[in-house]
């Protein structure tokens, strides 16, 4: 099958050709043809398996390129260098066609001025995050009552409580009649029923089932102790020579400590969260990727859709709040078809959490020892503090801002599941 067969025009055919895209992955080929008659969309297919072409494609197609100076397409992601990402994807696939198509990409944590400045000349796109369009909005430098596409990737967690309340804000600014795309590799049944409320009859296409994996994650899971893993991360490292290597962690704290760590230690290392400047953020993900970095310490906020072609590990220093975390933090890896390994710590503390992982997932993962680091301590006797229960097991962690949003929800009667995909 190929790109030809979804009813896209002969210049975007030609952009494919010449950006090497030949053969259409599951989620092209299941939602760009639907796209493209007009309908409502909710995808859901693995990380790394080309979600933004489904959307990007029919996307340019579709628009009129001198209709308005007021965006007529608007992109939300839930993160900055995602949005980046995306905007890039499309601007790639915009200069290859015959009548120009302008993208705009905003996002917070740099100055607005510039990105005023910038849609002051019109845009047809808009890609942003939703804060920092909120403000462009409240600034009257851009309008959204011409918005007749609306795409949200990584759309379950933009539903989620974190975001709804500026998700609300921005929905109320659209106008009613307008196409919608919402795409994600995770989506439970509370948030897909969610996302149904705020789409007109949907296509529901989910090409999880069908593909084999798409990818070829191997997943390991290592006893060790809490206090030896930056040792244990840094004996796998050299004894597999691991070159680069996405290490996610639980706190911005963390992420700097195990960072400076791995240094001292030799390794080109950084940290990634967001009390980082923008700037330091694109620069550390840009070392990355060019390869001039070995080691990234993240929090979640690299867990989302950044594609780092050929990353070959990820590693769970602290598990994930949820299974839908870890979906897509493993996802950072083995992707476009590619093998990746995701390797998961656990400490005797957080075991009863990864057998709840390993349960939503089915995942059959021994726990396994390595050598010279068996570890030593013992599983906790289970917590009856309400904290521990509420993040998930962990012990010894406050409730966080979301957890708490949540806990609010539910004593007003919300049912957490309907709102977070966890
Ligand atoms: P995405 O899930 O959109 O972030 O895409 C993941 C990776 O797959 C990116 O590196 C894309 O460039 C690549 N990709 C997307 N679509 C295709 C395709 N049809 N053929 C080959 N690679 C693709």
């Amino acid at each position: 099958m190929t790109f030809s067969s979804l009813g896209l025009n002969t210049s975007l055919l030609q952009a494919l050709h010449r950006l090497g895209w030949v053969t259409p992955t599951p989620i092209q080929l299941a939602a760009i043809a639907p796209a493209l008659l007009g309908q409502d969309v909710l995808g859901c297919a693995h990380t790394g398996s080309g979600k933004t072409l489904a959307f990007a494609l029919p996307l340019l197609q579709t628009l009129s390129p001198q209709a308005s100076r007021q965006p007529q397409a608007l992109v939300l992601l839930p993160t900055r260098e995602l949005a980046a990402q995306v905007g890039d994807t499309l601007r790639d696939l915009a200069q290859q066609l015959p009548v120009p198509v302008k993208i705009s990409v905003v996002f917070g944590g740099v100055s607005i001025n510039p990105q005023m400045m910038a849609l002051r000349g019109g845009t047809q796109v808009l890609v942003a995050t939703p804060g920092r369009l909120l403000d462009l909005v409240a600034q009257h430098a851009v309008k959204l009552d011409q918005i007749k596409w609306l795409v949200l990737d990584e759309a379950d967690r933009l539903l989620d409580l974190g975001f709804a309340q500026e998700l609300n804000q921005i929905l109320a600014l659209l106008p009613q009649q307008r196409q919608s795309l919402f795409f994600s590799a995770t989506f439970s049944p509370a948030v897909q029923t969610l996302a149904h409320s705020m789409l007109h009859e949907p296509v529901w296409v989910d090409v999880r089932p069908d593909a084999a994996p798409p990818v070829d994650i191997t997943q390991r899971a290592i006893a060790v102790d809490a206090s030896r893993r930056t040792q244990l991360l840094r004996h796998l490292i050299t004894q597999h020579g691991w070159s680069r290597v996405l290490v996610f962690v639980a706190t911005k704290f963390a992420a700097e400590i195990v960072a400076d760590k791995l240094r001292k230690g030799g390794a080109t290392a950084e940290p990634f969260h967001g009390e980082l400047s923008q700037g330091k953020r694109t620069q550390v993900l840009a070392d990355f990727k060019a390869e001039r970095l070995s080691v990234v310490v993240a929090t979640d906020v690299a867990a989302r859709g950044l594609d780092i072609a050929q990353l070959p590990v990820v590693v769970n220093f602290d598990l994930p709040r949820s299974a839908t975390d870890y979906t897509h933090r493993i996802g950072r890896t083995g992707r476009a078809g590619l093998p990746g390994l995701a390797v998961s710590f656990v400490s005797a503390e957080a075991q009863s959490h990864w057998r709840l992982i390993s349960k939503r997932h089915h995942l059959k993962v021994p726990l396994e020892s390595v050598v010279g680091f068996e570890a030593q301590d013992e599983a906790p006797a289970p917590s009856t503090d309400p904290n521990a229960a509420g993040n998930g097991g962990i012990k010894g962690k406050r409730l966080s801002k979301k957890d708490k949003l949540r806990a609010q929800a539910a004593s007003e009667g919300i049912d957490e599941r309907t709102r977070h995909g966890t």
